[in-house]
């Protein structure tokens, strides 16, 4: 196997025998199989759509083969191997409708090469066969680390925005134009000789794009529930029977709301679904009781004490113990061999696990912490914030988030958020925040000095303030008194970050080291271009943005 498409790739290069993630190589040929199955269907849907046609089948099918392969997300090759299957025939019928579309437009069909010619093998052994044959390691001794590289940034970049585009679609926001990016951008990456120029400009029209996809996640979010408002969360239990939600997919905890009305378990947030105590329609349950634990990585330890059961929604799963493997359940396209799968949003098993296990015996003390910093909630104050940097008491914004990881390096974070001067303000958002979310940051006349944005996607909140801010200051982004300073881990972070250079945002730092398919020749453009830097030490960094 060779594999390099999050941070934790093993010695920073990539990992070879098995997944530092815990990805046997069997799935990670899978996996690299399903990415080109998905290139050979969309090599026909690209085509198709040109000529007007559409399928939902075909455009849902190709967001979910490539959310499936986003790190921490499917382990299971049983999974994988169906996935491949029914990619089988989504290319036929994507096939047909392009056969179809060409005989009514009276042109001539084009015959396709590449993954477009993939069949299924017969068995299980025959696609791992297949899919050995297709991952990145062919691509880089064919075109070279750095076209390789390219290609990579954005197929994590497509990874990413298929996992929010998939959130949005869940709440019922679609859009063609998204569908039809990614058929074009899979189409491009199934042709040969890319030029490095084509790949970086497909690279930012991916960061345009996903611009689009967070957008209509965050109206599908905000349409459903409400905007987030400010809330106080307590990060204590409760005395009583517990159900832990983690992930993203608000739909799900939604659901589980419902089902667990009026039966005595209360229900807690863990990781990424923190900001979910903002949101009005989540947060009227009242046994929505609070948040439990940090981030992703620490979810053995965390899992392993608490008291109840645990649902764990997208990424990031880790290989569950055996003291939890009984009471732990995934939901959507998550999923980990011999760990019981919730399909269809029916939590029964859930529930019943909670009711079965001891819960918390006694209350924890009442410590709180505050989210539900939205665009909505901070541009509702946006004139008491513009006063404040006018006369002077903010001198300075940081967005300091992204996501969290395991590597030592990454209490940069804590300790660059700590250093942040007095009279600046700290935007957070997604799991990064664990670094720092439940020190006391105090406020600047009233308002908070640290202000949470919510998930990874919120970046798009984040984005919304910033450009209003400069439009309040009649500049751009890049002259306002802002730093970007943000940590990465896995593909929705690189979609992210096309955005921001999308946007043509620069001076970003970037940790806790760069991803490894950016060669020293892509890394130069990126510095050259856009002013992007690794993150150094808290001391230097500081020194460098005063
Ligand atoms: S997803 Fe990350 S940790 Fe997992 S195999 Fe790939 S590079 Fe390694
Ligand atoms: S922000 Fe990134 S690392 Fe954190 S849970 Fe979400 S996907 Fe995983």
């Amino acid at each position: 196997m060779f594999c390099y498409q999050c941070e934790q790739a093993a010695r920073g290069t990539g990992c070879t025998q098995f997944g530092v993630c815990g990805k046997a190589p069997d799935v990670a040929a899978l996996q690299d199989l399903l990415v080109h199955a998905a290139k050979g269907v969309a090599q026909y849907a690209h085509r198709a759509g040109r000529l007007g046609v559409r399928d939902r089948e075909v455009d849902v099918f190709v967001l979910e083969a490539l959310f499936t392969t986003v790190t921490n997300v499917n382990f299971d090759a049983d999974r994988m191997e169906n996935m491949l299957r029914r990619a089988g025939g989504v290319k036929d019928r994507a096939r047909a409708l392009y056969a179809g579309a060409v005989r009514k437009s009276g042109n001539i069909e084009e015959k396709l090469a590449g993954p477009a010619c993939w069949t299924p093998a017969a068995d299980r052994a025959g696609l791992i066969a297949e899919g050995a044959e297709v991952g990145v390691d062919s691509r880089r001794e064919t075109s070279g680390p750095d076209i390789a590289g390219l290609q990579e940034l954005l197929t994590c970049g497509l990874k990413g925005a298929a996992a929010y585009a998939d959130h949005a679609m869940l709440l019922g926001r679609e859009s063609e134009e998204v569908y039809a990016f990614f058929h074009e951008a899979l189409d491009f990456l199934a042709g040969e000789n890319p030029k490095a120029e084509e790949l970086l400009a497909m690279n930012l029209r991916c960061g345009e794009i996903n611009l689009k996809v967070m957008e209509l996640l965050d109206a599908a979010n905000t349409g459903a529930y409400g905007h987030p408002v400010p809330t106080q969360v307590r990060v204590e239990p409760r005395r009583g029977k517990a159900i832990l939600v983690s992930g993203h997919d608000l739909k799900d905890l939604e659901e589980l709301l419902r089902q667990t009305e009026g039966r005595d378990v209360n229900v807690y947030t863990h990781g990424e679904m923190l900001p979910a105590h903002g949101y009005p329609g989540l947060k009227k349950h009242a046994h929505l009781a609070g948040n439990y634990g940090g981030a992703w990585q620490d979810q053995q330890k965390e899992f392993e004490a608490f008291p109840g059961a645990i649902l764990m929604t997208t990424n990031c799963i880790q290989q569950p113990r055996p003291s939890y493997r009984e009471r732990i359940f995934t939901s959507g396209l998550v999923a980990w061999p011999g760990v019981a799968h919730i399909a269809d949003r029916e939590f029964a098993p859930v529930i019943r696990a909670a009711q079965q296990a001891a819960g918390f015996a006694e209350d924890g003390p009442d410590r709180k912490i505050l989210v539900g910093f939205g665009h909505n909630a901070v541009l509702g104050v946006a004139d008491k914030v513009i006063e404040a940097v006018r006369r002077g008491a903010i001198r300075r914004f940081f967005l300091i988030g992204g996501c969290d990881g395991a590597k030592s390096g990454r209490n940069y974070y804590t300790r660059f958020a700590e250093a942040v001067p007095k009279d600046c303000v700290i935007l957070t958002l997604a799991c990064g925040k664990y670094r720092f979310n439940k020190l006391d940051f105090g406020d600047i006349g009233g308002i908070p000095r640290l202000l949470d944005c919510g998930q990874c996607n919120d970046a798009y909140s984040a984005i919304r303030i910033a450009l209003a801010l400069a439009e309040a200051f009649d500049t751009d982004v890049n002259s306002l008194p802002l730093s970007l300073i943000l940590s990465w881990y896995e593909q929705k972070a690189v979609c992210i970050l096309l955005t921001l250079l999308h946007l043509g945002i620069r001076n970003i730092r970037l940790g806790p080291s760069l991803p490894a398919f950016v060669t020293p020749p892509v890394l130069k453009v990126l510095v050259d271009k856009f002013n992007i830097a690794p993150v150094t030490t808290v001391e230097q960094d500081m020194a460098a943005i005063f």
